[in-house]
């Protein structure tokens, strides 16, 4: 065994580094493992992202976030999060991916892969699985979707200028990105399944898209999907038929899936309908004792039920359960009777 801990985090995103700072607090020592950076999905963000939470209900571990806007930038919250793991003293080993999870006689094998080295094994007495789902994108599964120019995420409009931006999708994302690349002077399109813009657009975001759709200055092609994608077009299957569209840009916006190969190699249970871990909402224990889930893999493929404003309080949970495990093994065994 390389190491030994209390518990291990599995991801840093807002809520895997709350729990830790919970855990620790709760006098158990925490250490995170975390595939990329700390906070990868909000350094993924586009570039110049304003949140739609002011900061007040992002910050966590009870460090004010204090910035002189209403709502934070991408950029305040790296500052925020980073600021976060020193004053708090977190160990966080990034770039280092959690491969495999073991049960052993008093806990939990963690096998990781730190980037371009030997797999190590961590030893620990819980395990917290806060992994999100950024790192998943929901592929269209068509040829050309590797291509260089098509790319699963939006980061800014600046490389589309004066050129063919196709956007798939229709929510959030895909509506946020549409506008953004006509402001940075892109010929955009949006292909979408459905009937028109999804409902969950945000309220500011739609009627500034939709006005633009009116005057013409980005075009729509609704209830029509990407059926392929080549160097310099996309095909697509519209209601009247199937179309090619010049495309030097590709932005597949068609959302994520939470992946759960961890959950079942620990033996935890997935609901199939919903993708949600089979857990207790009041400890985020999960059918495995000991197996905790925290952040927005809970929410399963409804990924917006859960955010950071109503996951990052996890922790809180996860850290009183732990307290009532370790402090009265009793308590543990009742817990558990009946399941
Ligand atoms: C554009 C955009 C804007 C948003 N704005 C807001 C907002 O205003 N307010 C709000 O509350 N929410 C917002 N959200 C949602 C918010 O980003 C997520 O709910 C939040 O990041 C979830 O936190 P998490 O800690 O559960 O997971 P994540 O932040 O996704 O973190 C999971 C971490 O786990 C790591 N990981 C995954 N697998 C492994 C592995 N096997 N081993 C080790 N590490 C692993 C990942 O690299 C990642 O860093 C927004 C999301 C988007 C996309």
């Amino acid at each position: 065994m390389d190491f030994e801990t209390d518990v291990v985090v599995v991801g840093a995103g807002p809520c895997g580094l709350a729990a830790a700072i919970a855990i620790e607090r709760a006098g158990w020592r925490a250490l995170i493992i975390e595939a990329s950076c700390v906070v990868s999905s909000i350094a993924g963000y586009p570039t110049y992202l304003t949140f739609f939470s002011t900061a007040e209900r992002i910050e966590i571990g009870g460090m004010p976030f204090v910035i002189a806007t209403e709502k934070p930038t991408r950029r305040d919250a790296l500052a925020y999060y980073r600021e976060v793991v020193e004053r708090h003293g977190l160990i966080v080993r990034q770039y280092e991916r959690v491969e495999h999870l073991e049960t052993a006689r008093e806990g939990f094998i963690v096998h990781s892969r730190p980037r371009g080295q030997e797999v190590r094994t961590t030893r620990a007495r819980a395990i917290v699985i806060a992994t999100g789902y950024f790192d998943s994108p929901n592929y269209l599964g068509v040829p050309g979707e590797d291509l260089p120019h098509v790319t699963h995420r939006y980061r800014e409009g600046h490389e589309a200028f004066m050129r063919d931006a196709i956007v798939v999708g229709g929510k959030n994302s895909a509506a946020e990105a549409a506008l953004d690349l006509y402001r940075s002077g892109a010929r955009v399109t949006m292909v979408y399944h459905g009937e028109g813009l999804s409902p969950s657009v945000k309220p500011w975001v739609a009627p500034d898209l939709q006005n633009r759709i009116t005057e013409g200055h980005i075009a729509t092609r609704w209830r029509s999907r990407v059926v392929a994608i080549e160097p310099a077009a996309v095909v697509l299957d519209t209601p009247h038929g199937a179309e090619r569209l010049a495309a030097d840009h590709v932005y597949l916006l068609t959302g994520y899936t939470p992946e759960h190969e961890l959950l079942h190699a620990i033996g935890a249970t997935v609901e199939r309908a919903t993708g949600i871990p089979v857990h207790d909402p009041a400890t985020m224990e999960t059918d495995v004792p000991g197996v905790f889930i925290a952040g927005v893999i809970s929410a399963g493929n409804d990924a917006n039920k859960v955010f950071i404003e109503n996951g990052r309080g996890h922790g809180e949970l996860i850290a009183r359960r732990l307290t009532a495990m370790w402090s009265d093994p009793a308590a543990s065994h009742e817990a558990h009777a009946g399941r």
